[in-house]
């Protein structure tokens, strides 16, 4: 698999109204977009930290899988993304590597993005995405 960096990282937030101001008061970065991603059932805040971004999600539905996540872990990092080339070959590739998907084709995520997750129990419980944007 070509993993060209970390794009993302996302973090589990209660409210994004809330967690904004820690990230640009105290840490200086700027949400540069806020979007829903109804397929995911999250509010999404995007901040850019070099070539990464971070990503808080908000979930707008309880039985979402943000949602899920605050009820038993609460707030905190949910999932770390990598930038591939070729993801549809990336997922083949985890696969024959007895890798379990989540998704075991494409879908979009924020940002235009194709994404599809690797299940954390075939990850070291790292929940992880990979991810490509296909318009670069
Ligand atoms: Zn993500």
């Amino acid at each position: 698999m070509d993993i060209s960096h970390i794009e993302h990282i996302g973090i589990a937030v209660r409210k994004l109204e809330e967690a904004i101001p820690y990230y640009e008061k105290v840490l200086g970065l700027k949400c540069y977009s806020v979007e829903e991603v109804a397929d995911q059932k999250v509010k999404t805040a995007f901040f850019k930290v070099g070539q990464t971004k971070i990503e808080l999600l908000e979930s707008t539905d309880a039985e979402g899988p943000i949602g899920k996540f605050l009820e038993k872990k609460g707030e905190g990092v949910h999932h770390i993304a990598f930038a591939v080339k070729g993801i549809e070959g990336a997922i083949t590739e985890m696969e024959s590597q007895g890798v379990q998907m989540i998704d075991k084709a494409p879908r979009k995520g924020a940002e235009g993005l194709h994404i599809a997750f690797l299940h954390p129990k075939s990850t070291g419980g790292v929940l992880t995405e990979i991810c490509e944007d296909k318009n670069k």
